[in-house]
């Protein structure tokens, strides 16, 4: 699996897989008057990966029926990129004291 924003931008990275998740809808598998097996399973079956540089991706399997075309491809959703967005804003104020000490006011912003 490759990280589709790197794919993107060009860039290298490894792939975490992350948790999954599966809609829980009834469906049944059923024998047409063919005697062919259908399976029409419509959850959908995603899972949340990230890469090494910090970018987030959903992952939804695909589904296909072996004796129809019933189905959808696999989708790759990209989500905003979390990680770079949530940087909280460090602005430092530099406090030189008295006698030689120095002291750091670190004041974080949001
Ligand atoms: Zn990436
Ligand atoms: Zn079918």
């Amino acid at each position: 699996m490759i990280c589709p924003k790197c794919k993107e931008l060009g860039l290298k990275s490894n792939v975490y897989p992350g948790y999954s998740t599966t809609t829980a809808a009834y469906y049944s598998p059923y024998y047409d008057e063919n005697g062919k097996y259908h399976s029409h399973d419509g959850n959908s079956r995603m899972s949340t990966n990230s890469c090494s540089l910090g970018h987030r991706f959903n992952v939804s399997a695909a589904k296909s029926c072996p004796n129809c075309d019933w189905g959808y491809p696999e989708e790759v959703a990209i989500l905003e990129d979390l990680i770079t967005n949530s940087i909280p804003v460090v602005s430092g104020d530099l406090t030189v004291g008295n006698g030689g000490n120095t002291n750091f006011a670190l004041i974080v912003k949001g």
